[in-house]
């Protein structure tokens, strides 16, 4: 940490700040220039803030060096974490990952339907919710654990890996016999207890950003995760709530290769919830794929007009086809597969 002193610091104000970084830990060196002081903080320590200093008397800026966070950082795992997954697929290698399905699990019918239909068409997990997380309260809620059941069942019949959202703690036992990735929604961002007990989990979590998340903060989240011990969490772009209302979120595509550039997490992205619109959808698709993202979740129906959730932005079978033939010709040119 850098703390740049005002010119008219008097020695005063400097040895009051330099005795609060030694309280803190830190060993201080002193430059003195011919009008400013500036003191270097060096130390282990990464639980401070930095407000406490700046409020000092004397104190021009602040500035810290380390991140808040050490697991989740790259230099943890310069070379980049790889999830392995039992039938041999890998999330953070050279194979992008395409995700998809249904927004909810609404009847069996519908879930083989869709689920026949993507891993057709190069799907590699299954996606839909059991337990939504939905803005109203009347609005569909999810079939439980029988969802669970049915995504289990047609992961296992069309070769694809499942993937689901975990609302809550008392879920993850109930979750963990059927799905292969728990899903932590963006609501769920900073629902720290959940994501403390996801720490002692041993199946990947996929987590999601929150709707006004820092990428900061996304990461912070990720570390509590692995400081419970699970280190196979996948971060997840899905789209963040700004001034503009055209789209239903605002896709952070540039989150893909800043969080590559912080961390060694596999990074995802949802262009679904991202726009929220499905003639978007394609082409932030295209765009993250082109933008470094390691695995893609998309929301597909076979009947999306009917849909109990997200339909308007759930991709015609016909469309998720086509995107996944692009897709395959985008990802050479970032020297990438479509797994
Ligand atoms: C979902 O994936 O269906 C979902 C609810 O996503 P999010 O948490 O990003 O809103
Ligand atoms: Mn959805």
């Amino acid at each position: 940490m850098i703390v740049a002193m005002q010119d008219t610091a008097t020695e005063e104000q400097i040895q009051h700040v330099i005795e609060h970084l030694v309280r803190m830990g830190f060993s201080v060196h002193r430059t003195t220039g011919e009008r400013q002081t500036v003191l270097a903080a060096v130390g282990a320590r990464i639980d401070f803030d930095i407000r406490n200093l700046e409020v000092l008397n004397g104190v021009q800026q602040v500035h810290r060096i380390s991140e808040p966070y050490k697991l989740a950082g790259r230099g943890f795992r310069p070379d980049g974490t790889v999830i392995e997954f039992s039938n041999g697929l890998k999330i953070g290698a050279d194979e992008v990952v395409v995700m998809a399905g249904p927004c909810s699990v609404e009847s069996r019918e519908q879930l083989f339907t869709v689920a026949e239909l993507i891993s057709k068409a190069g799907a590699r997990v299954l996606r839909g919710g059991a337990f939504k997380p939905r803005s109203s309260p009347y609005s569909f809620q999810g079939m439980g654990e029988q969802g669970l059941k049915l995504l289990r069942e047609a992961g296992d019949r069309f070769n694809m890996l499942v993937i689901s959202e975990v609302m809550e703690i008392s879920q993850i036992p109930l979750m963990l016999p059927y799905v292969d990735i728990l899903q932590v929604g963006a609501r769920n961002m900073q629902n720290f207890n959940l994501l403390r007990e996801l720490g002692k989990v041993k199946k990947p979590v996929l987590l999601k950003r929150g709707i006004a998340a820092t990428l900061e903060e996304l990461l912070l989240s990720a570390e509590y995760i692995m400081a419970g011990g699970n280190y196979d969490v996948i971060l997840c772009e899905r789209g963040i709530r700004t001034f503009e209302t055209y789209t239903r979120n605002t896709l952070d595509i540039s989150a893909i290769p800043i969080i590559k550039k912080l961390s060694h997490l596999p990074m995802t992205s949802d262009p679904s919830h991202g726009t929220g619109r499905r003639d978007k959808v394609a082409p932030m698709a295209r765009a993250s794929v082109a933008a470094g993202a390691d695995a893609l979740l998309i929301e597909v129906h076979h009947d999306p007009d009917k849909a109990l959730s997200d339909g308007a932005q759930s991709l015609f079978p016909e469309q998720f086809r086509t995107l996944m033939d692009e897709l395959r010709m985008i990802a050479p040119a970032v020297h990438r597969k479509i797994a």
